[in-house]
Parts: C-alpha cells; structure tokens; sequence
C-alpha cells in the first residue's frame, strides 16, 4: 500500500483527487459511483456507500460492489459511510448499510471513515453496541468541543470541515482537542491543504513541520500500522 513521506501534506478525506506532488491523499470512492480503484502516486482510496446515494432499489448492487472491492490493495479504508438525517432514506435502511459497513470494516481490519449530520445519538449508540476494534473516523466535523470529546473518549478520530477549521471561531475548538486525534481534509472543495495546515499550526502554535509529523503519527494510528 502506498504510505506517506515524512513531510507530505495528508489530506484525510476528498474526492476526485489527482496525484499531488507532497501531498498524500485519502481519496473517498462511493459505491454508487461505481470506480475501481487505481494505485495512484501519493494516494490511497476508502470505499462505501454514501447515505446521500443509497435507497432501497440499490442498496444490494452498492454493497456488493463494496464487498467484491473492498481486498484491493489500494482501499485502506471503508467509507464514507454514516447517517444523514437531512438528506437520506429513511433512518431504518441508514441504520442497516452502517452496520453493514461496520462488519465489512471488522471483517478486513480496514477503519471507516463516517458521514454524520444530525444523528450523533445513533452513531454512539452504534459504536456501543458493536465495540469495534477497528478505529471509526468523523470526517467534515463541525460541532462542539463537547460532542468533539465524546467521540474522542471512544477512541474515534475526528477530521474538521475544511471551511470551518479556518474560521477564527474555530481556534478554540481545535487547541481544546488532543491533538493525536485531528485530521484535516479538503473534501472535493478544491481548498489548499497547505493553508488549512498552515492555519491549525498558527492556532496551536507550532510549526507547519510538525503538525505534519503529528498527523503523520495520528495517521498511523488510523491504520493501526
Ligand atoms: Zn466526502
């Protein structure tokens, strides 16, 4: 599987990526898109089904293509996956292709990468009751310092919205996390990874260098290398 080098720029969660010299991309692939994934220089895929793209009618071709993929050596995680009370089908069939998703991501030891809005109550009552071993990964965070440390205290990693992270009222949030849990993406906004890096060291005040040696590390343990 292709790695990071001490110095790239991870981008945790986008999509539609292309190779990008220093930088070293988790690129999101939806099932219902139906792309296989390539080995791209400086890039690794997470493969799921999107809440926004699933419905009855195709639920079982989605996770089918999940489940004939998923062994790829370029899919390191699962993903994204989740809930989305605002946009969606009904929380019933959400409920099940999560946990679906879940077991696919037990199953290979690959963690998942999740897509919740408005439904923190079903995403820890999902985490209590199956107890994964493999670690979970909230992507596109926005929400409180508070709902931040709940996650956190379940071992789950938490990557902010790219548009948020940059704003001044966002500084708090992020000097108030542990910083061996963040991650920072760009999410198909075509946004600078580097600026948002060069922003959240300016908030933590340290370096460029080693907020990237940091999710570097935070990184590995992401994949339990
Ligand atoms: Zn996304």
């Amino acid at each position: 599987m292709n790695l990071p080098q001490p110095g790239d720029y991870i981008d945790i969660h986008n999509h539609d990526s292309r190779p990008e010299e220093g930088v070293f991309i988790l690129d999101n692939l939806m099932a219902h898109e139906e792309t296989l994934p390539g080995n791209e220089k400086g890039m690794i895929h997470s493969l799921g089904i999107h809440p926004w793209f699933l419905n009855e009618t195709n639920h079982d071709v989605l996770i089918d293509f999940v489940r004939q993929n998923v062994s790829d050596i370029s899919i390191a995680a699962i993903g994204e996956a989740g809930f989305d009370k605002l946009k969606g089908p009904a929380m019933d069939l959400q409920n099940r292709t999560f946990a679906e998703q879940v077991a696919i991501s037990e199953e290979t030891g690959k963690p998942l990468v999740i897509h919740c809005v408005k439904a923190w109550d079903e995403l820890m009552a999902a985490h209590k009751r199956v107890n994964p071993q493999m670690p979970w990964l909230i992507h596109g965070f926005r929400g409180k310092k508070e709902l931040a440390m709940q996650l956190i205290s379940r071992n789950m990693y938490i990557s902010f919205w790219f548009d948020f992270i940059v704003r001044p009222e966002a500084t708090m949030l992020v000097r108030s996390l542990p910083v061996n849990r963040i991650f920072l993406e760009t999410d198909g906004s075509g946004a600078d990874i580097r600026e948002i890096y060069r922003t959240v060291a300016d908030d933590l005040g340290i370096s460029v260098d080693s907020l990237r040696d940091q999710i570097r590390s935070n990184f590995e343990g992401l994949l339990l290398l």
